[in-house]
């Protein structure tokens, strides 16, 4: 499992790679082959219209004015009547728009917006089109074609015009062709988004499933463990009672079942937590809120631990100077939470323990506070102790057995309270937990 894991991300990556490029290299293909479509039709559509203006234009007529009213200076007549004619004299510009328009259209290219010219030989412009000017200079976003207009082939006035030309640019040409091409481009970026993300959730869920069967092996390990040993020490007990000199000796018959007591309440106590596990999984804690003074629960819990905190060379103060005690708290529960925060302030320790626990109040919140001088805790565990069977023992931080479940249930208390709960800690130096509690009555 362990390695084939980078082998499935890798082969998976590396299909997406090769799967993204290939879709680019096939968008690309795309959009030179349409690119090149429309080139194609449209200079045809151009080649067609310049054949058509060249058919017509060139049939022999003679050359009047434009308007009867023009009057033309006597020497200039010949001249004029005999200049062979040019498009300008039978076309006007919205004939040639409109049959640049048809020819475009037939070619289904209704959308493509065009401008026109038609260019003497010399380069003089006979007719534009209005923007003609303007979208000529543009030659990076527009595409120009030009066709000579010649009279048809065979005509009596092949070879004795000089071309005119037809000129038709294309602005934002590039826009066009991308026009084209713009649902295949969202397609494949839609789809290899979604392959991207269906990587992403499989790689995570993956992650998660390596963590989760991580976390139950390490549970089971320590659940084994914990029940083993008061059940080696039961069974040795047992054993030892049945020793005839220890059955008739009342004393040690008292000390040998008060380790059976023991080790059973021990036992009792880790099942227990097991089970409140369970029903915090469920969401079945049983909370019943009442209307507590709490400074005398704390007390209590912290005066049980004073005993044992003797025995280990350390110390517990307690300060409660809150000027209201009064919440709405479950005894039981909340009774618990400080036990099992002072329970880990002793179990993670170092010499000379010192805990404080001490509580003020705002207006509106209760605020206890416990802290220790102990091992403390990295970043990372902070950021992971309130997750259900967590537990920093992993490179071997500490040898303290446990089940990961005291602070999940601390957490699960405190949201139960309405409160929150914050822990600050260094590791080496100590740690501090913060519980927030809403006051039953404001100050
Ligand atoms: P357990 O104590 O059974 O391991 P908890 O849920 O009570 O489980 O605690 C989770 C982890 O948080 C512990 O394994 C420990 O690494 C860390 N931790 C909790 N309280 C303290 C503390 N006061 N000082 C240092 N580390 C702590």
């Amino acid at each position: 499992m362990k390695r084939i894991f980078p082998v499935i991300v890798l082969l998976i990556a590396l299909s997406l790679v090769g799967l993204i490029i290939l879709q680019a290299s096939w968008l690309k293909n795309l959009i030179d082959l349409r690119n090149q479509q429309l080139y194609d039709k449209i200079e045809i559509g151009v080649v067609n219209v310049a054949a058509e203006l060249g058919k017509n234009a060139f049939s022999p007529s003679l050359r009047l004015p434009n308007t009867e009213r023009e009057i033309y200076p006597q020497t200039d007549l010949g001249t004029r009547l005999f200049k062979p004619t040019t498009l300008r004299d039978r076309y006007a510009p919205s004939d040639v728009y409109q049959m640049l328009d048809k020819a475009l259209d037939s070619k289904k290219l209704t959308d493509v917006k065009f401008e026109f010219a038609i260019v003497t030989s010399e380069g003089d412009i006979e007719m534009s089109s209005s923007k003609f000017q303007k979208e000529f200079e543009d030659t990076i976003n527009n595409k120009k074609f030009h066709v000579p207009v010649l009279p048809e082939s065979g005509s009596d006035y092949e070879g004795l015009i000089h071309a005119e030309n037809l000129w038709v640019v294309v602005p934002d040409f590039k826009k066009q062709v991308w026009k084209s091409v713009q649902w295949n481009v969202a397609g494949a970026l839609l789809f290899v988004l979604i392959i991207l993300t269906a990587f992403y959730l499989t790689i995570k869920t993956m992650l998660n499933q390596r963590k989760l069967s991580q976390i139950k092996s390490d549970f089971i390990n320590n659940m084994t463990h914990e029940l083993k040993t008061p059940l080696a020490t039961i069974s040795l007990a047992v054993d030892a009672i049945k020793n005839e000199k220890v059955y008739n000796d009342k004393e040690k018959l008292g000390y040998f079942s008060a380790i059976i007591k023991e080790e059973n309440k021990r036992m009792n106590k880790h099942v227990e937590t097991i089970l409140q596990a369970g029903l915090m999984d469920k969401q079945e804690l049983k909370i019943s809120l009442k209307q507590l003074n709490v400074h005398p629960i704390i007390q209590d819990v912290a005066d049980k631990f004073a005993l044992q905190l003797e025995d280990k060379n350390g110390a517990i103060e307690v300060n409660l100077t809150a000027k209201s005690d009064l919440i709405n708290a479950d005894e039981t529960h909340f009774t618990n939470m400080i036990s099992n925060l002072i329970d880990n302030a002793v179990k993670y320790s170092k010499e000379n323990l010192f805990i404080k626990v001490y509580t003020h109040c705002t207006n509106k919140f209760f605020i206890i506070r416990v802290e220790d001088n102990g091992i403390g805790m990295s970043k990372e565990t902070t950021k992971r102790i309130f997750e259900k069977f967590y537990r920093a023992h992993t490179g071997n931080i500490h040898n303290v057995k446990g089940f990961g479940l005291g602070m999940s249930y601390v957490k699960t208390v405190v949201d139960a309270h309405k409160g929150k709960i914050r822990v600050d800690s260094i590791l080496g130096k100590g740690s501090t937990f913060t519980i927030e509690i809403p006051l039953a009555k404001a100050l």
